[in-house]
């Protein structure tokens, strides 16, 4: 018999699982780049599948005496154009395939604003808010010890990403060190000033988003002052966006967070609503905003709709009664395919994932360089640099999607997708 049987492709079972899920939308954008990537089309399959995949089990003691087991998992995308780098989940419905999608977009995002790095993300099924601080702590040393064979400060570094902060990042570098015998800061980012963290990194997702949200509106012929803004995620990347909009004079009218949808038609006080939020975990409670259902949100009357949370909550469902006239995506994944065509289809600029929110991951870079030269920047270099970098980005992605007549985020993977397969290609297949 011939292998593969009667010529059938022989394809991974998990291309296939999950159709409806991250993985399978991330795919669905490949597919879309394929047709502009020239002679590298050749070698566009590399970007379908992730170079390796770890599954590993979490067993810890809970504070009650019992054992817990969580599922954990780290996938290296592509390694094509440096080291792995991608942050790490904790989130009671992380999957493997989520964590691959998550991957892919990190490969494709470090290439897209041309920093070093190869694409890989982590993540553990558990749901943090129901762990104690001595639990969580067991969960993070005992999960980053199970990866210890893929991680290091030249191989894979991890960083914080949904529910995952500074804290995990200093008990992540500790574990790693005290594992391999000698103190090594470079091996994971976000990690606390104190122990080589970055002054500017816990802002740079939101100021980024804003960097490339100012840029979309000038081309529109949009200022930034008097906007409406709507943002779904008052977390890291949500709560800082909401700030710095705040502060260029727009106003902020709508917000959603994973308890409560809260409108103000001439804008939320931001600061007031943000120490709510650090106060109370959430901003269900807060006085001065109307509570609206999560459905209204989407319908919010506003010029700037920014996805900060979770994948997939911009769908067929909802795109249609987006009222916004650019979508800044915050979050990764946000945008289903379908919805990206509803959109496109309405003139609604979408500026995508892999660019808007790379501020994060373009400071990480930062804090890495600062910790292998041991010599570190003031937060003022750190946001110049920053801002060039995201601005001269979105420039080149806008460009090409302007040449090329195809929406910003076949644009951004065109970038990309070029620069990662045409490392593959000068690299050559070895063995
Ligand atoms: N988790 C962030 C992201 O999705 C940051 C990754 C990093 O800094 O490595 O881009």
């Amino acid at each position: 018999m011939s292998f593969p049987p009667s010529g059938a492709p022989l394809l991974p079972s998990y291309l296939h699982v999950d159709g409806l899920g991250p993985w399978a939308t991330y795919l669905q954008q490949v597919e879309r780049v394929v047709p502009h990537l020239g002679h590298l089309a050749r070698w566009s399959e590399t970007l379908s599948r992730p170079k390796r995949a770890l599954i590993v089990d979490v067993p810890i003691e809970l504070d009650n005496g019992c054992v817990a087991h969580f599922e954990g998992y780290r996938v290296q995308h592509n390694l094509s154009r440096g080291p792995g780098k991608g942050g790490i989940r904790f989130h009671q419905d992380v999957t493997l395939s989520e964590v691959m999608a998550l991957s892919g977009w990190m490969s494709i995002k470090n290439a897209a604003v041309n920093v070093p790095y190869g694409g890989a993300k982590g993540g553990v099924r558990v749901d943090p808010s129901t762990l104690s601080r001595g639990e969580l702590e067991r969960v993070t040393r005992r999960y980053t010890s199970e990866i210890n064979l893929l991680i290091g400060p030249s191989k894979d570094i991890p960083a914080p990403d949904v529910n995952t902060n500074e804290q995990i990042m200093a008990w992540m570098m500790d574990t790693y060190s005290v594992n391999s015998g000698a103190t090594a800061t470079g091996v994971v980012t976000g990690k606390p000033i104190a122990l080589g963290g970055s002054l500017g990194r816990r802002e740079a997702t939101g100021r980024g988003v804003f960097t490339v949200a100012s840029e979309a509106m000038h081309e529109l012929g949009l200022a930034v002052p008097g906007q409406r803004v709507a943002i779904q995620g008052l977390g890291n990347v949500g709560g800082v966006s909401a700030r710095l909009f705040h502060d260029a004079g727009a106003k902020v009218v709508a917000v959603q967070d994973h308890c409560v949808s809260l409108y103000k038609g001439d804008g939320i006080d931001i600061p007031r609503l943000l120490e709510h939020v650090a106060e109370h975990g959430s901003a269900q409670g807060f006085a001065d905003a109307e509570v609206i259902d999560a459905a209204q949100f989407w319908q919010a009357d506003c010029e700037i709709l920014i996805p900060a949370a979770l994948e997939g909550q911009l769908n067929k469902d909802n795109a249609r009664q987006i009222r916004a006239k650019i979508v800044i995506e915050g979050a990764n994944g946000p945008t289903t395919p379908e919805a990206d065509d509803i959109l496109f289809d309405r003139n609604i600029l979408v500026v995508p994932d892999v660019l808007a929110n790379a501020g994060g991951v373009t400071v990480s870079y930062f804090e890495w360089v600062q910790d292998f030269s041991s010599f570190f920047w003031t937060e003022e270099e750190i946001n110049h640099r920053l801002v060039k970098i995201m601005r001269e980005a979105f420039h080149s992605i806008w460009q090409v999607a302007q040449e090329k007549s195809i929406s910003l985020r076949t644009a951004a993977f065109v970038v990309g997708c070029s620069r990662i397969l045409q490392a593959r290609e000068l690299r050559g297949l070895y063995p």
